[in-house]
């Protein structure tokens, strides 16, 4: 800006009584409206291009959730893999078609489908070789799926597998004590269950999750009612 327009800019201020310029008080031109609404829009443009943790450089997409964004019931997984990677969306690959397959199915048949719940998971970029996430990319990457589900407050929201879980639910106890049964989180209820991919690998725990399953059916019903 040349002299000229910053004094006819602080013209314009005076002459529609703007006195103070202050960093403290900002402009009532320039500050964000105090009620701006939080929604998953700007949650996205917030993560922007991110590079805020050693993810960056090898990820493809930033993979950052999909669904009903209004959604009772929301599903965490761990982090993308290299479909998800490629295409940037969650659960697309083996572990989501099994996935699809189980709430399709399980949780109340006929009633509600992979399009009716909204996915994301801890991390929003793959780790390389599908490595476990790191303390600094959780840290990292957190904020984000706070505000997402601060933004969506889900009813219930079921955590796929042991990372999942133990940091939604701040624990370090294994997966299989952790599943069943439920949690209260920042007013939602949380459960945990096996992931999808360690289902491919071990098929025997399938009647595990469909407990689990038929259980977040009926405290949908419960809280509904
Ligand atoms: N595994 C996950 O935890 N998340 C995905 O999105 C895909 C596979």
């Amino acid at each position: 800006m040349s002299r000229e327009e910053i004094v006819k800019q602080l013209e314009f201020f005076r002459d529609i009584g703007i006195t103070s310029l202050s960093t403290e008080e900002p402009s009532p031109l320039m500050a964000k409206p105090a009620s701006s609404p939080e929604t998953l829009s700007l949650i996205r443009e917030d993560i922007g291009d991110c590079q805020r943790c050693k993810l960056a450089p090898t990820r493809i997409n930033i993979v950052f959730g999909s669904g009903n964004i209004n959604a009772e019931l929301v599903f965490v997984g761990e982090a993308p893999g290299s479909d998800e990677d490629e295409q940037g969306l969650p659960f697309v690959g083996r572990a989501g078609e099994l996935l699809t397959k189980i709430i399709d199915t399980s949780i109340e048949p006929g009633r509600l489908t992979r399009a009716d719940v909204y996915i994301c998971n801890i991390l929003k970029c793959r780790p390389p070789n599908n490595r476990n996430p790191e303390p600094d990319e959780v840290q990292a990457c957190n904020p984000f799926l706070k505000r997402q589900l601060a933004v969506i407050r889900p009813k219930v929201v079921c955590c796929l597998g042991k990372f999942a879980a133990q940091n939604l639910l701040q624990s370090e106890v294994t997966i299989s004590k952790l599943r069943g049964r439920f949690f209260d989180v920042d007013g939602m209820r949380v459960i945990a269950t096996f992931h999808p991919a360690y289902l491919l690998r071990s098929p025997d725990k399938k009647r595990e999750v469909w407990e689990d399953m038929k259980m977040i059916g009926a405290e949908l019903q419960r809280l509904r009612s």
